[in-house]
């Protein structure tokens, strides 16, 4: 059984009551299951009984399973042996923002469908297409697949979306972030209008709102906390540093608390390069991962972090989002997040399983800002201690000029153009059109790139948000089921 936050729900107390097929239920055990995540108590009903979905629940809480499960159940009356590609359309579609995200979906839908004849494939990009392509034209009924990759895809016409009748959009409010609304756009104007369509994400913005009121049919909203113990376990630190302290502060962070296994999160990708490159100069055994890392190179990295051979795995947000990995003890914020929404998903990976962890933070006085607009949103204040930092390591800040970086923040923020071999959309270099019209008429490139430049170089603000569920467990928000 792997790490989660997930607490046995005491309304479903088996997965046999949900009357899914036995094949899948040999599935379920072989994973390790035995007790259904509070989401998917919830959410495999509503998606067995054909209902669209809005679920706010994060990685963690086992949402995957939540809709991969009922969407199995719902395709295996169409299941095939037929070796015919015709008898393999894709049927059922879920959308990622992250390829990581996309490859760890795409490995629970392949475990949970291993007993039935349903086929399932991931695409994204930064890889070879050709593989992808080959296995496309086979036929395959389920295709988790990041927003780029698909349309080109669809436009080398090895993807056809035509006979999709389930579409998950998985952490849609970062597929929002990172720019992707153009291309979800696409993609949904190539589906059937008669179809499921479920969308999960851990925070409702009214972009989001927009979305699931343009794209959604009556759909029933489940909410999910994550569990109090993650909160509550979690130790949240946050050291007074000066910018160019930050390297041998995270140095000491590693050795004073004997560290074995770290994600050490930066706001940039050559922030996250030049810190990892640091840290080894100083005996830390670290490894960047972010969006201009190839992907063999940062499955390369993770599974290298997992297996224990890295101590720092100094990721961006982007790059880390939805990492599903076991009892990592501690988190360190190299720098604190623009979105104070990043900080709850940064420290949500420490702590997990009812075990303890740590989210240290280091903050530098032009950070007291984010500082207060994360304190604002998680409702309390955060412990503020100051760190001594003794080793003199080479100074962070003077390795990048004293600049600050801050090009893998959302899409609509970098500069176009920008992100290397990153998952980016691809189809609007220009800048995204403004958000409160993006519903109402279809996409048009705008002709703010410049705009978009600018913002990328000056730090910016970013657009606040609601949290629809506690995104912390320990603001004591209960879980509820509504419908809308
Ligand atoms: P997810 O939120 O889908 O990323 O799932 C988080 C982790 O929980 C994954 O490692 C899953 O394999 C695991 N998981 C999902 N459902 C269950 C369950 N019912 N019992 C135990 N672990 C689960």
């Amino acid at each position: 059984m792997s790490d989660t936050d997930v607490t046995p729900s005491t309304d479903t107390p088996t997965f046999d009551q949900f009357g899914l097929h036995a094949d899948i239920l040999k599935a379920i055990t072989d994973s390790g299951y035995t007790t259904p995540t509070p989401i998917q108590a919830q959410a495999i009903p509503v998606v067995l009984a054909g209902r669209d979905v809005m679920g706010a629940a994060q990685t963690g809480t086992g949402k995957t399973a939540s809709f991969s499960l009922p969407i199995i159940q719902r395709l295996l009356p169409q299941a095939s042996t037929s070796a015919s590609p015709a008898r393999h359309p894709v049927r059922a579609l879920i959308l990622t923002p992250t390829r990581e995200l996309a490859d760890q979906v795409a490995a629970n839908v392949q475990a949970y469908a291993k007993h039935t004849s349903l086929r399932s494939a991931v695409v994204f990009g930064g890889v070879d297409m050709n593989p992808q392509s080959a296995e496309l034209r086979r036929g395959v009924e389920i295709l988790i697949a990041t927003p780029g990759r698909l349309l080109d895809h669809v436009q080398q016409k090895t993807a056809n979306l035509g006979q999709v009748q389930m579409l998950v959009l998985d952490e849609a409010d970062r597929m929002l972030d990172m720019g992707f609304l153009p291309d979800l756009q696409r993609i949904l104007n190539l589906l059937p209008k008669e179809r499921q369509t479920l969308l999960f994400s851990a925070t409702f913005s009214g972009e989001i709102k927009k979305l699931a009121a343009t794209y959604l049919r009556n759909p029933q909203t489940i909410e999910v906390a994550r569990s109090n113990s993650t909160a509550t376990n979690v130790t949240q630190v946050v050291y007074e540093v000066a910018e160019g302290d930050k390297t041998g502060a995270v140095v000491k962070l590693i050795r004073d608390r004997g560290l074995k296994q770290v994600i050490v999160f930066c706001n940039s990708k050559i922030g996250a390069s030049r810190l990892a490159r640091s840290l080894e100069r100083d005996g830390v055994v670290a490894t960047a991962i972010h969006g201009d890392r190839t992907q063999n190179e940062r499955m390369q990295a993770l599974d290298a972090f997992k297996r224990g051979e890295i101590e720092a795995l100094v990721a961006t947000d982007v790059a880390a989002r939805g990492l599903d990995i076991v009892e990592l003890p501690a988190v360190i914020n190299f720098d604190l997040p623009w979105n104070p929404e990043d900080y709850v998903h940064r420290i949500g990976r420490t702590g997990r399983a009812g075990a303890s962890g740590d989210a240290l933070s280091l903050c530098s006085p032009n950070e007291r800002k984010q500082l207060a607009d994360i304190e604002k949103l998680i409702k309390r204040p955060l412990e503020v201690q100051h760190l001594h930092v003794d080793v003199p390591v080479r100074h962070h800040h003077e390795e990048r000029g004293g600049r600050r970086e801050r090009d893998e923040r959302p899409a609509r923020r970098r500069t176009a153009g920008a992100g290397g071999t990153f998952e980016r959309p691809h189809h609007h270099r220009h800048a995204a059109p403004p958000v409160d019209d993006f519903f109402l008429k279809p996409y048009e490139p705008s002709p703010s790139t410049k705009k978009q430049d600018d913002a990328a170089v000056a730090p910016q603000k970013p657009a606040s948000r609601q949290p629809l569920a506690a995104l912390l467990g320990g603001l004591g928000m209960p879980r509820k089921t509504t419908s809308t």
